[in-house]
């Protein structure tokens, strides 16, 4: 069986760096222990390597397909993927026992989604959309809508979508012009047509329940207009049985990757009989959506994170097995070629690759404890990790997806020209990839949000906390000689984001909002490196504390100290880009010169 990610790496970054323990001792968790979160992990691992896997490259080259008569046609082995996954808990685990879950902490229930990710990421895609969208029934809908759709979602018999995109609204919601007519019957008509709509109408759910952004009759316009509504393809009758609601699939969207997860385009009350059912209260839509997609843009990143582990492990296994070459010193033609990974430009590529992915890994596990800390903590404490969690949700977005697909086209590249062949995986992955800089807000979107909102919100409150995280790790690190230089070296990077923060604040502060946000996209560049640094001294930290204490099996020793080696390698290779990125925020002057509709000839 082929590698599509490294169990040590899971266990370490759960258990050792980011404490899953501790949480533990909270009352929500306290059913929980390390064992059985462990043998849940392994039963994750069990369904990823047996049903999924082995169909990551059938579902690619049959990919999901318009059937012409409303419907999509898909992969057969869906069903029991989707079946399997929700018998396990792994679409509504993380809920409270109350509603059918089993309590499980986001540290957990990630992980589990991770291995999905990892073996065949376009799958884990129907139960991820489908947590989500239960999740805000259950957040902000009625007793009513949570008894009739929630269990039936948690089950795997009806998927559920998020459904804002438009034709003229991707980016930007305020643009959103399905309509909502209010009726006498506790319903609203609905109107509109949505696009790009993952996991829409297949053949493996019996129902689908699209969780829907529309703009009832006379609301305001912009986003303060948006509302919520749950809008069933088939909807549930008194006695139980379903009547077709007028949600009609017009068609799908081919693409370069994740093929195997079906893209809808939904056309809602063509008949004029389409019953939306409004969520939570009127015009407060979008800020109930932006609770889903907040948890999506953090899980899009550790999707692109899983991705680009997949790619890298089997360009680690090719190049432990492909002799070619001999090394540079080597002038005899008759000595038998060398293995591809003795060569420095490979380990080069390789080192790169580890160094992208468990960085990023890393954050995301980061993210969702600090998701989990909003849950049980109160008061301050719950204010601080929420604002922590904001400011890092479109870093973890950006950093994983964007440095994901450098690492994926780096698993190519370690191939050589069989990286290009459709015979080995890597190539699959790359273009499996792409989408995650995308869907969920592309890298500008995210970018505008870090530096136009999360940055200046509660007057910079959560970039201090940032910064003293930062400054906590550095000060455990320097107690190890081993990290002494890089840890030195990072509270240098640190003052780099509050340079470019002073610097570009007298624009913001003269009113020049265009000129502030002109470069946000390399502001959060420099972000990603300076925090994905942060995330390997923490892992360092934990390795020099694992030896020193000799706390490890006989056999992982060599583990450790690799983590070392990698923090070595990323500060030495990755983390000097910021530098780069600095030095391009901090040029002065405006920039109409350089970016002018003349340039574009
Ligand atoms: C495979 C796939 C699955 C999807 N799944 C879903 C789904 O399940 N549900 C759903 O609702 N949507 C879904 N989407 C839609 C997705 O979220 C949008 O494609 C995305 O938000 C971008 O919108 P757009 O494609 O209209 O691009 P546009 O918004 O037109 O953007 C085009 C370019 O302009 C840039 N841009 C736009 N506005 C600005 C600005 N103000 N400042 C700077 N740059 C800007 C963008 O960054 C981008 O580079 C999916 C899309 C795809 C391709």
């Amino acid at each position: 069986m082929a590698r599509f990610t490294s169990m040590e790496q899971l266990r370490f970054l759960l258990f050792d760096v980011h404490r899953v323990e501790d949480l533990f001792g909270y009352e929500r968790f306290a059913h929980l222990d390390a064992e059985q979160a462990w043998m849940m992990i392994e039963a994750a691992r069990m369904l990823a390597e047996q049903e999924m896997f082995p169909y990551f490259k059938a579902m690619d080259e049959t990919p999901a397909r318009y059937d012409g008569k409303g419907g999509v046609k898909t992969h057969p082995q869906l069903q029991t993927i989707i079946r399997k996954a929700a018998d396990q808990g792994w679409i509504g685990g993380y809920a409270s026992f109350e509603h059918g879950g089993m309590q499980l902490p986001e540290m957990i229930f990630s992980t589990g989604h991770h291995l999905f990710q990892a073996a065949n990421n376009g799958v884990e895609g129907y139960t991820g959309l489908s947590s989500g969208s239960a999740g805000l029934i259950l957040n902000f809908g009625s007793a009513e809508q949570i008894e009739t759709y929630v269990p039936k979602i948690f089950s795997g018999e009806w998927q559920g979508t998020m459904a804002l995109t438009e034709p003229q609204a991707g980016s930007s919601l305020s643009d959103i012009v399905s309509s909502a007519l209010p009726t006498n019957y506790g319903y609203y008509q609905i109107k509109g047509q949505k696009i790009f709509i993952s996991g829409g109408q297949h053949e493996a759910c019996d129902n689908f329940i699209h969780l829907t952004l529309a703009r009832i009759e006379g609301a305001p316009a912009g986003t303060k207009g948006i509302s919520l509504f749950i809008i069933p393809k088939f909807r549930p009758k008194q006695d139980g049985s379903l009547e077709y609601n007028d949600v009609y699939c017009a068609g799908d969207f081919q693409k370069m990757g994740q093929r195997g997860y079906a893209t809808t385009h939904l056309s809602f009350g063509d008949n004029d009989d389409c019953r939306g059912y409004l969520v939570g209260e009127p015009h407060k839509g979008l800020s109930y959506m932006f609770q889903m997609m907040n948890g999506a843009r953090i899980s899009v990143g550790q999707s692109a994170a899983a991705v680009a582990m997949a790619a890298y492990q089997a360009s680690l296994q090719y190049a432990m097995e492909r002799p070619q070459g001999r090394p540079s010193g080597e002038k005899d033609p008759a000595k038998p070629p060398t293995l591809i990974i003795n060569h420095a430009d490979v380990q080069r590529m390789l080192l790169t690759q580890k160094a992208i992915v468990e960085g990023a890994l890393s954050l995301g596990m980061e993210c969702n404890r600090l998701h989990d800390l909003t849950h049980v903590t109160s008061g301050e404490e719950k204010e601080n990790h929420h604002l922590l969690l904001e400011i890092l949700t479109p870093i973890v977005k950006t950093y994983s997806s964007e440095q994901g697909s450098r690492s994926a086209a780096l698993a190519i590249q370690t191939l050589g020209g069989y990286g290009f062949t459709t015979d080995f995986p890597v190539q699959q992955h790359y273009r499996d990839l792409k989408i995650m800089s995308l869907y969920e807000g592309t890298t500008g979107i995210q970018s505008l949000d870090l530096l136009g909102r999360k940055v200046t919100m509660n007057n910079g409150k959560a970039l201090q906390l940032l910064g003293a995280k930062i400054m906590e790790t550095i000060s455990g690190a320097l107690a190890y000689p081993s990290l002494q230089s890089c840890a030195g070296e990072l509270g240098i990077e640190l003052k780099r984001i509050a340079s470019v923060v002073q610097h570009l604040f007298q624009f913001a502060q003269k009113g020049e909002i265009d000129r502030y946000l002109s470069d946000a996209t390399v502001f959060m560049e420099m972000a990603g490196y300076i925090v994905i640094g942060w995330q390997w001294l923490k892992q360092a930290e934990t390795a020099a504390r694992k030896l020193v204490e000799k706390d490890f099996k006989a056999n992982s020793e060599s583990f450790y100290q690799s983590k070392i080696h990698t923090m070595e390698f990323f500060f030495r290779y990755e983390l000097p880009h910021a530098a780069a990125c600095e030095k391009t925020l901090l040029q002065d002057g405006n920039l109409t010169g350089i970016r002018n509709m003349d340039m574009f000839t």
